[in-house]
């Protein structure tokens, strides 16, 4: 572990230094609040020790300072000359997590480290546990694209961004033709197989870092296209479409094509939208309009 000594006593840092070093660790020091946050903000410190009387900065200061300042936890330890339970309530409220009162031996603060390393690791498994959780509730479960909730977000964000840009934001409604057939046909198994298939057809025409493709819901995906005009989109959908022709999706049951086939409405901001929600009901019409003249086929809203 990487543990930092604040301290203005010399003396006082050094013997701390040895036994922290002869605990197993490795030691920083700092002989004020400057040096203190310069250290946290460069290097990766596990646990602090942190004096209380210091010129500059109190070690009550300084710690309610670092808890503002770094998000991340850390055990901060007070070692103090003064034993009083004042000092002890005032050092936990400023956020510190022990108080060990000095001289301390080399075995009572070894073992303060280890116990504190531990809370250190079960929180630093909590943090990645959050973070796959967020991960998780942003993704569709079935075909591991982002879901309608990250789409919402998504789109208002991209939709500021190429206003305040003037650039193009385009949007293509993709939905399955005759999936409920599949379904019955095949069963709800094979169509969530189907489904999977078509998302990664959907995946592999994602080029670029800033386009975003989501599961609308059902057999619905929407892709959305950050400052591409119309003519983007459409080279957008006629690549989709040969794709989907390429991965022959058998379906006996549709009434357009032997294979799966998609359905694409396309809208784009220069088209009359005055916000993100209009865009979404513009490809929607357009989708409408692919339906109704045929399905496997796209159709563009023109306004
Ligand atoms: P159209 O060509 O007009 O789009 O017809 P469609 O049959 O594709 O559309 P409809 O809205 O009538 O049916 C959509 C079907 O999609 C109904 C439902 O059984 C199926 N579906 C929606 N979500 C899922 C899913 O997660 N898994 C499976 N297997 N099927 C789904
Ligand atoms: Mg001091
Ligand atoms: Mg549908
Ligand atoms: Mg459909």
């Amino acid at each position: 572990m990487n543990v930092l000594i604040v301290d203005d006593d010399m003396l006082m840092r050094n013997m701390l230094r040895s036994m922290v070093n002869h605990a197993g660790h490795q030691a920083y020091t700092a002989n004020g609040s400057l040096q203190a946050l310069e250290l946290l903000a460069q290097n990766r410190i596990h646990m602090v020790l942190m004096d209380i009387e210091m010129p500059e900065m109190n070690g009550f200061e300084l710690t309610e300072l670092i808890r503002t300042q770094f998000s991340t936890w850390f055990p901060i330890i007070f070692l103090s000359g003064n034993n009083s339970d004042t000092y002890l309530e005032k050092g936990i409220d400023a956020g510190g997590d022990d108080y060990l009162t000095k001289p301390v031996s080399q075995t009572i603060l070894s073992a303060k480290i280890k116990a504190m390393a531990r809370i250190a690791d079960i929180q630093k498994a909590l943090d990645e546990a959050n973070q796959r959780l967020a991960k998780l509730s942003s993704l569709d479960s079935l075909t591991q694209v982002a879901n309608r909730r990250s789409l919402d977000a998504y789109l208002v964000n991209a939709w500021q961004t190429n206003s305040r840009q003037r650039g193009e934001l385009s949007l293509l409604m993709i939905d399955i033709d005759y999936f409920k057939e599949y379904n019955d046909s095949y069963g709800h198994q094979v169509g969530d197989e189907c489904l999977k298939q078509v998302a990664s057809v959907l995946k592999s025409s994602i080029n670029r870092a800033t386009d975003g493709l989501f599961r609308y819901g059902g057999e619905e995906f929407t892709i959305i296209l950050p400052f591409t005009p119309i003519d983007g989109a459409r080279f957008k959908a006629r690549e989709i479409f040969s794709k989907m022709a390429e991965a022959q999706i058998v379906h006996n049951h549709s009434s357009v094509d032997q294979y799966v086939t998609l359905s694409i409405g396309i809208s784009c901001s220069s088209h009359s939208a005055i916000d993100e929600g209009e865009l979404v009901s513009q490809a929607d019409k357009a989708l409408y309009h692919a339906k109704s003249q045929g399905r496997k086929c796209y159709k563009i809203y023109e306004g």
